[in-house]
This record gives C-alpha cells, sequence and structure tokens, in this order.
C-alpha cells in the first residue's frame, strides 16, 4: 500500500446465487450439466446482409456481449448461406452445415487477423439499455476449433478469460447481475429482476424471432458447481483488492533471469506466464483466513483508507482474526470512524509470504529472508512459484530463492496420468504395504527429478533388492565383525581400490545432490554398492576371511565401506539405514543415530584412479575368462592351470601386475600369463577389448583332486544348511563313493575337516544318505552332529 502496489478493482469469480458467495478456483465442484447450444448471426456493420456466427452454451451472458474474440492465425471464410454471407472458423464450417442440413458456397479464406476491429451490432439492441461500440479482438490463447464457430462471444463480465481479453482491448466488465443472480435495471426492461439462468429459453425465443438464432441444441457439458449447494455457479464481477503486478511485471522478468532454474524449461515456461500475469486478486469473500488489514472510513463523502501494517498499530484486540478483528474501529482525519473490511486473504498470499513469515526476527537477521532452495511440482508455476516472486517482490524488491528445482507428476508405466476410472491407478498404500516408504523413495529418488515418474513394479523391486542387499552386508559384519572395533589395519590392494570407489562415489554424490540431481548421485550410489562393493570386493573379501588371508583388512574395510554408504543412503532411505546403523554400527561408534554421523566427504588421499582403471580391465578379463569357461562347460569351482592373456597391451600388462592374484581368485587359475604370443595345447577362448583370454583345458592329477574336494565339501555345507546346523556345532561324515573318489577324499581328509568342522570321516553306507554324483562318478553323503 504504502509502495503504491495495492489497488482496488473489479474482477470476475465464480460465484454461487444461492449461497450469494464467490468461489475459488479449488473449490469448484465440476458435474454434467445439461444446457442450450446455440449459434446466433452478429450483424456486421457497414456490410450488407453480412454476419459473424458466433456460438455459446449461456445464452443469458449475450445480454452482456461486449465484443467478439478471433484467432489471428486461424483461417475464416466468407460463405454465401441461402441469401446471406456469412463468417466463420473454415475448420467449423461443415460441422455447422451438417447440423443445418444446409450448403454453403466459398467465396473468400481470411486470416483471422484481417477481421480485427470489425464492428457489429448487438443482436437484440432494441432490448438492452448498454450502447458500446462492439467489435472483434484478437485472441490467440482463447479461441479453439474443437467446438463452436471459430468467433467467441466475450462478455468480460461473466467469464474470466473475456474479463483477461477485455481488459487487454480495454473493454468494460459490463455486468447487469446483482448478488441474488438477477438482471438488474442495467439489462433492460426486459430482463430486469429476472434470474439469468432461468432468462435462457426467454433470449433463445427473442433471437428466432428477431430472426438471429441460426441453430440451436441442448449439450451435456461439464460445468462448475458449488460445492455445498450443487447450483450451477455463474461468473460475474466483484469488487476485490489486487496488487498491481502490472507496475513490477518488468523488475520480476529480470529477477527469474537471476535465480537458477532447475530444469531450464521450467524458467522459460515460468516467463510466459509471468509475461501474460494480470494483477493479483488478494482478497477472498470468506470468514477463515488472514483478514485483509484495510479500514475504510465509513463517511461516504471520506471513504478514506489506512492498511494497517502491524498489530502494534491498533488497539489491543483478543485475538487477530474474524470476528474479533472486526470490532476494531478506527478513528479518521475527518471525525468519523473507519471499519476494517470484511475480506480475508487469498492463501496463496499466504504462501508467498512462508519464507519470512516462518522465522523470528532474530531469524530473520541471522538467516536472511532468501531460501538457498525451494522444490515444487510443475503445477506451482502458476501457484508458489509465482506467489513467492510476488511477495518477495513487493517486500524486498527481489525474488525470496536462490535456486528452484521443479518436479514432475507421478504417472502409470505408460505416462498416463494415473486415475481410478481409467483402472491404471495404483494405490500409494498398497506399494508402502508391498515394499515399504523406503523403498518407494528409492524409487521416486532415483528418476530424473522433472520428469514424469513412470510407476513401474519391476523398478520398486529393483530398489527394494538393492536395500536387501545392504540388509546382507550389515548381517556379514554381524556374523564376523570381531567384538572390538577394528581401529586401523593393513589393507590389500583391493581393499585399497574398493576405499577409492567409495571415495569417487562420495565426490560424485555430493556433486550431483549440488546440483539438484539427486538422481544421478543416487545412481552412483546403488550402483557402486551392488556392483563394485556386493558383487565384486565382497567376493575377495570373502574368499579372504574364509582363508584366514588378512581377513582384518578385508572386514576393516566392509566395515567402513559400509558406513560410509550407509550415510550416503540416509537421505534417501532414512528408516532402513537408521535401522542398520542402529542394529550393529551404533555399538561402535559414538553418535546414537545415523542423522547425527554427519554427511561423508570424498577423501582425495584415498582415491587412486590408475588403480581403479587397471580394476576395470581386471573385471573385463574376468568376465571374458568365465565365458571361456562356461563355452568349455568347465565349472569355476574346478580349478585350471594357467589363464593365458593374449594382448600386446601395456595397460593389460600393468593392470595384472597389480591385481594378477584377484585375477586368479575370480577366474579360479592357479596361474596368470600376459603373452603376445600363445605356447601349443588345447584351450578355450574369449575375446575381450584388448586382445583374448584363453583357459587352458588340461587337468592334471592335482587340479582334479582340487575340484573333486570342493565338489564334496559344498555338498557337506549344503547338507549342513538342510539340517539347520550352525557353524559351531561338529559332525561327522559318511561317504559311500566309487573307489577312486574315497582315495581322493582319503588323501584331503585333515582339510576336509578342518574346513567343515567335522571330527570323523567315515567311508561306509549309513541310512538315509544324499545320493549325487560329481564329475559322472556316483557318491552318497551323510552328515550327523556330534555332541
Ligand atoms: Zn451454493
Ligand atoms: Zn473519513
Amino acid at each position: 500500500w504504502e509502495k503504491g502496489l495495492m489497488h482496488e478493482g473489479i474482477y470476475v469469480l465464480p460465484y454461487c446465487y444461492r449461497c450469494e458467495t464467490t468461489m475459488a478456483n479449488y473449490e469448484l465442484e465440476y458435474g454434467e450439466e445439461t444446457d442450450p447450444s446455440i449459434f446466433v448471426k452478429f450483424r456486421l456493420h457497414d456490410r450488407d446482409n453480412e454476419f459473424l456466427i458466433i456460438w455459446t452454451t449461456t445464452p443469458w451472458t449475450l445480454v452482456a456481449n461486449m465484443g467478439v474474440m478471433a484467432h489471428p492465425t486461424f483461417a475464416y471464410v466468407k460463405v454465401r448461406v441461402d441469401n446471406e454471407i456469412w463468417y466463420l472458423a473454415k475448420e467449423r464450417l461443415d460441422h455447422l452445415m451438417n447440423l443445418l442440413g444446409k450448403s454453403a458456397t466459398v467465396l473468400e479464406e481470411i486470416p483471422g487477423r484481417k477481421i480485427n476491429e470489425w464492428e457489429y451490432e448487438h443482436p437484440f439492441q432494441d432490448r438492452i439499455k448498454k450502447k458500446a461500440a462492439r467489435k472483434v479482438v484478437l485472441s490467440d490463447e482463447y479461441v479453439m476449433l474443437e467446438e463452436g464457430s471459430g468467433f467467441v462471444h466475450t462478455a468480460p463480465g461473466h467469464g474470466i478469460e473475456d474479463f483477461i481479453i477485455g481488459r487487454r482491448y480495454e473493454i468494460e466488465a459490463f455486468c447487469p447481475v446483482d448478488s441474488t443472480g438477477n438482471y438488474t435495471g442495467e439489462a433492460g426492461e426486459m430482463f430486469a429482476g429476472k434470474n439469468v439462468r432461468e432468462a435462457n429459453p426467454m433470449i433463445i425465443e427473442l433471437l428466432r424471432e428477431n430472426g438471429s438464432l441460426v441453430y440451436e441444441e441442448r449439450l451435456k457439458h461439464r460445468y462448475p458447481h458449488c460445492w455445498r449447494c450443487k447450483t450451477p455457479l455463474i461468473f460475474i464481477t466483484t469488487k476485490q483488492w489486487f496488487i498491481s503486478v502490472s507496475k513490477i511485471k518488468e523488475r520480476m522478468m529480470a529477477e527469474i533471469d537471476k535465480t537458477e532454474w532447475h530444469p531450464d524449461f521450467a524458467r522459460e515456461r515460468f516467463k510466459e506466464f509471468v509475461s501474460n500475469a494480470p494483477d493479483w486478486c488478494i482478497s477472498r469473500q470468506r470468514y477463515w483466513g488472514i483478514p485483509l488489514p484495510i479500514w475504510r472510513c465509513g463517511k461516504k463523502e471520506c471513504g478514506k483508507i489506512k492498511v494497517i501494517g502491524s498489530k502494534d498499530e491498533i488497539p489491543k484486540v483478543k485475538e487477530l482474526h474474524r470476528p474479533y478483528i472486526d470490532e476494531v474501529e478506527l478513528g479518521c482525519e475527518c471525525g468519523g470512524s473507519m471499519k476494517r473490511i470484511p475480506d480475508v486473504l487469498d492463501v496463496w498470499f499466504d504462501s508467498g509470504n512462508a519464507i519470512w513469515a516462518s522465522l523470528d526476527n532474530g531469524e530473520r537477521k541471522r538467516y536472511g529472508e532468501v531460501a538457498d532452495l525451494i522444490i515444487e511440482g510443475q503445477d506451482q508455476i502458476r501457484g508458489w512459484f509465482y506467489s513467492l516472486l510476488g511477495s518477495g517482490l513487493v517486500r524486498n524488491d527481489g525474488t525470496p530463492y536462490r535456486r528452484l528445482l521443479m518436479h514432475g507428476f507421478f504417472v502409470d508405466e505408460h505416462g498416463e496420468k494415473m486415475s481410478k476410472s481409467l483402472g491404471n491407478f495404483v494405490p500409494l498404500e498398497d506399494i508402502i504395504e508391498k515394499y515399504g516408504a523406503d523403498t518407494f523413495r528409492m524409487w521416486g529418488l532415483s528418476s530424473t527429478i522433472w520428469d514424469e515418474l513412470k510407476f513401474s513394479w519391476d523398478d520398486m523391486k529393483k530398489c527394494s533388492s538393492d536395500l536387501n542387499i545392504a540388509l546382507n552386508l550389515t548381517v556379514f559384519l554381524e556374523r564376523f565383525y570381531p567384538k572390538k572395533r577394528i581401529g586401523e589395519a593393513e589393507l590389500d590392494e583391493a581393499d585399497k581400490w574398493v576405499i577409492s570407489r567409495l571415495n569417487n562415489t562420495i565426490k560424485e554424490y555430493r556433486q550431483a545432490f549440488e546440483n539438484t540431481e539427486p538422481n544421478k548421485g543416487i545412481k552412483a550410489m546403488r550402483t557402486f554398492i551392488t556392483e563394485d562393493f556386493s558383487r565384486f570386493y565382497m567376493k575377495i573379501a570373502k574368499d579372504r576371511i574364509a582363508k584366514g588371508n588378512n581377513p582384518e583388512g578385508a572386514l576393516y574395510t566392509i566395515y567402513t565401506v559400509l558406513l560410509k554408504s550407509l550415510v550416503m543412503l540416509a537421505p534417501v532411505s532414512p528408516f532402513i539405514s537408521e535401522y542398520l546403523y542402529l542394529r550393529f554400527f551404533s555399538a561402535h561408534e559414538k553418535e546414537e543415530s545415523l542423522s547425527l554421523v554427519g554427511m561423508v566427504r570424498g577423501e582425495e588421499g584415498r582415491i587412486n584412479n590408475v588403480a581403479e582403471k587397471q580394476m576395470d580391465v581386471i573385471k573385463e578379463i574376468t568376465s571374458s575368462a568365465l565365458l571361456a569357461r562356461q563355452s568349455a562347460a568347465i565349472k569355476t569351482r574346478w580349478p585350471i592351470r594357467t589363464l593365458y592373456i593374449e594382448s600386446k597391451s601395456h595397460e593389460i600388462m600393468d593392470a595384472v601386475r597389480a591385481f594378477g592374484k584377484i585375477l586368479n581368485m575370480m577366474v579360479n587359475a592357479k596361474d596368470v600369463a600376459v603373452v603376445e604370443e600363445m605356447p601349443g595345447g588345447k584351450f578355450s577362448s574369449c575375446d575381450f577389448s584388448n586382445g583374448k583370454v584363453h583357459i587352458d583345458m588340461k587337468i592334471d592329477e592335482e587340479l582334479y583332486e582340487e575340484g573333486m574336494m570342493s565338489e564334496v565339501k559344498r555338498r557337506v555345507q549344503n547338507l549342513r544348511k538342510t539340517e539347520n546346523l550352525l557353524e559351531k556345532d561338529a559332525i561327522s561324515i559318511y561317504i559311500d563313493a566309487e573307489k577312486e573318489i574315497e582315495a581322493i577324499v582319503r588323501k584331503n581328509e585333515d582339510a576336509l575337516m578342518k574346513g567343515v568342522n567335522a571330527k570323523k570321516i567315515e567311508f561306509k553306507g549309513v541310512e538315509n544318505m544324499k545320493e549325487d554324483e560329481i564329475d559322472g562318478r556316483e557318491v552318497k553323503l551323510a552328515i550327523k552332529r556330534v555332541k
């Protein structure tokens, strides 16, 4: 008010004449309504027998017709029908002629822009008082070709779109309707005192009598109703309070460019909306809400306005809301008394002040009145993004946010909007019931924020299994981690590698969040946990722990990597990450909750990009070698003598030098050799990007024994599982097998007993033996628990 940015004016709003109240857009209840649908002729000025054809479903608004809209780029035609000349959109001609059962001769095609400013006569000027120069105006936003004639009857007092166009062309918002839904005297004697919707038949009759009616039918269409009493609503002009957006629009447009927008196309959409935005109507006629702090002098000849900025400017009042606030009267300079106007503020105005309204004075000083980041859906282009910008400019002459992130909507897997009637609606409760809130969050955050969020049970399942991996890793630690925390440990190459990968992932994750693209960070985190950590590193670590080959280093590494992974997981799946932290880590850590641990930072000193590249090479060679094994039908459990890598690349040699042991373990080879030329022998081969891998197919006695023993061992372990025996439960083993197998097992008895916690092995048949075969040889096995 003090800056001159507020004014009182008129505005068209949906209105229930039965309840005598205006409605906000979100209160409209759309339902089917049967209304007249009529085509009407408007006689053109200074042209002989020539007419514009318009269409309307609200004949009663013709009383307040003040113009006709045409689209500047649509094609219109001048046609001869009987002895008259009509104008309408080319695309609507066939439709109307079909209705009339008539034919038309097209005389000329005219672009809409050439019809601009043609003047016409009101179809029943003799019955209405209102005189005006009625003419055609242009609108590229409100003229459609799906229905009607391509010319839109415009009554700025009875339609929001009409009102907006009316303001653009300075057409009066004539509204001869009172608060009870009856025409006023301004409408003319014939109509005065009649209910507008009930006047429809009378108006159609009038048009028929004076020859203006082209066609009449009934139409079922969606129409807004009062949510309280179901009366069809009408649009009328009302007195309202506005923020004069027109005075600050240039500043608004400039401010939009200073803000960081994600995605950038949101900025363009927003600019388009703001550039067309009319003055902002901030008053509402209702009881609940923030009272508009405007007092007006009751003396008619004075009418002075006072706008209150704080409760200190008014006498003490019990409560700042209605009805108490309305008891406050202020003295006017003229000696009269000022009363508050009865309106309250639009809730969008409240939301526009959210940033500073949520802080007290001290906090405002400390944090300022500009938010770092706001996040909302695409529907807020015309909502919150806008109300914040407007309020920010009025209050602080600037945008109250530095960065803005706009997200898409939840849709079905084909990108269609979900709706119960279409049958593609997936209730959130069903998803949560099946997978839990954390899985749903991870799924939602894993896709590009501003795209539509396409629902998919498969993707949900994938998220769920990724979260399960975190659980399994925690369970693994519970089982193998010592009681006392491992402070430091000597690390193997693989440990250093996975820690390097972790730190690179943390860097990528943080960077993605900084760039407001959390989906990229979450993808990096998920790939790291599932592929690098769980699928690859854990294989190496488990092997080492089982063989007692620097298990400390492996356990230290698993602990560190998993804990930091959980911290990254916390903002995405807060419940599961916290649960896992409490379940295992909190006993070793000083913080009582994962939320207190603080976001992790990538440590440059632990990153080794060369080693990571080399490990990529090792991974590739591994998968080629496993394919070569597969095509030769040699199971991974059976060791091979030598894995040959035929390559001339130094990169390959370096990688194998650094990580050869890991390659041995992954491929189950005794030896790895990088060669430029292959020796003679029988091999199974497979290509990789830098050469070829060859599996030595010759199995010597030693390899055969080792393979056989690992098959036997696995079968014993499976039996332990089926009998639900714990690791600490000692067993006896009974074997009934071919001589050759028996001989091999006898030779390796001690190692087998140690490996499966057995006290003895007997070579005889007992009851309930499990029959099996290994490499085509029959073998029967049984175990018993020994006390
Ligand atoms: Zn009502
Ligand atoms: Zn006064």
